[in-house]
């Protein structure tokens, strides 16, 4: 019978496999990215959803959230939240991109 160090090990090894493979993804999609002091990021506010990780990542405190009137009238909340990138401060370092859920984030030419 599996015991739970059997589960156990297991797991980690499963682990270990997925992070090598997103760590692999990851990197194949930040190399399609435009990047460095030429681009700077840009949100498309309608895929927006107002998480917060895209701010968590920006080292350069490049990205605010501003309340919005939400679209949908069918629910009872007054604001929702958007990202706004403050250009003059995105160094074009992709992690907000590679962080957004919602493919929310482009980087495009400065
Ligand atoms: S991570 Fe994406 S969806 Fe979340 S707040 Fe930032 S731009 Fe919006
Ligand atoms: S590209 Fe980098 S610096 Fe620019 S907004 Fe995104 S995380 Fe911040």
């Amino acid at each position: 019978m599996t015991g739970i160090p059997d589960l156990e090990a297991r797991r980690a090894s499963q682990q270990k496999r997925i992070r090598i493979m997103l760590d692999a993804m990851r990197a194949e999609d930040q190399a399609k990215l435009k990047g460095g002091e030429s681009a700077v990021a840009w949100v498309k506010e309608e895929q927006c959803i107002g998480c917060d990780q895209c701010t968590i990542v920006c080292d350069d405190d490049a990205i605010e959230l501003y309340d919005t009137p939400l679209a949908s009238p069918i629910m009872d909340i007054d604001v929702n939240r958007k990202a706004r990138i403050i250009r003059d401060e995105c160094t074009g370092c992709q992690l907000c991109v590679l962080a957004c859920p919602t493919d929310a984030i482009l980087m495009i030419d400065r």
